[in-house]
């Protein structure tokens, strides 16, 4: 179903509320309910949400029922109010493990996550952040409201974006000081190298052997029309393996499954 939409004046510009089945890293196969947020500080190469990637007024789609795509089109941005009422409603319909703060990147919109978070947590939510782990004066902002840190580091043979590996290594010192539950998505492709892969697990063990690092094979789209083969998957999690302890391969399941 579908209401009529006009443009919000205030709150968080945001292009999803859903609930869904997680298909990435730590909390694989758990159910959550997803907030999706507009607006994006890099562009990957392989990024399949180009639709989040600018934070602009536009439509917001709302699952009324948890699991059943019967939508409810919102003006973005959303009143705190409002959004929190959304994620409540499906929280109450069905017992979900946490709710995950993806997009885009969130932390692009950490003014209007320092109002959301503490609402959520208010109803008892774990949460989850999903985040391309370079934006840290933001994280800390919000660190007091999350349960869980998903933190990507970017290689650039596979994104494009030439993000720093200091940034990332900033960003995951913060999120483990804080005590949060932290682990690093890799996203690898084919043409990653295992040199890359070894200096990103490197800095993960620097800061802390405990942080659990999970290796994505890249999903085709958009740009990106070729996966790792199966000897350099393995080539990768072996070049990790030797610099730290706890690497895990895991593709992205929601796509396998036909799940949003
Ligand atoms: S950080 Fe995430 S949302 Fe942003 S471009 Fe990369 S894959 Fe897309």
């Amino acid at each position: 179903m579908s209401e009529s939409w006009s443009p919000g004046t205030r709150g968080a510009f945001v292009t999803e509320v859903y609930s869904a089945i997680q298909g990435e890293a730590a909390l694989v196969g758990e159910r959550q309910i997803f907030v999706r947020l507009a607006g994006c500080n890099i562009r990957c190469a392989y990024c399949d949400q180009p639709a989040s990637l600018d934070k602009a007024p536009g439509p917001c789609r709302v699952e009324h029922s948890p699991g059943r795509r019967d939508w409810r089109t919102v003006a973005s941005p959303v009143a705190p109010g409002a959004l929190v009422a959304s994620v409540a409603r499906l929280w109450e319909a069905l017992p979900h493990h946490s709710v995950s703060v993806t997009g885009g990147e969130p932390l692009v919109q950490a003014s209007a996550l320092a109002e959301i978070l503490p609402l959520l947590a208010d109803h008892g939510m774990p949460i989850q952040l999903e985040t391309n782990g370079i934006l840290g004066s933001a994280l800390a902002r919000l660190l007091p409201w999350l349960t869980y840190v998903s933190m990507d580091v970017k290689l650039d043979s596979v994104d494009g974006q030439e993000v720093a590996l200091d940034r990332h290594a900033r960003f995951l010192a913060a999120a483990v000081a804080a005590g949060r539950r932290v682990w690093v998505k890799v996203v690898v492709g084919a043409a990653t190298s295992a040199e890359e892969v070894t200096t990103a697990a490197r800095m993960v063990d620097d800061i802390d052997p405990g942080v659990e690092l999970f290796l994505q094979p890249v999903t085709p789209f958009g740009a990106v029309v070729a996966t790792p083969s199966p000897d350099q998957v393995l080539s990768f999690q072996d070049a990790a393996l030797q610099v730290h302890r706890r690497v895990r391969v895991v593709p992205q399941t929601h796509r396998q499954i036909d799940q949003l």
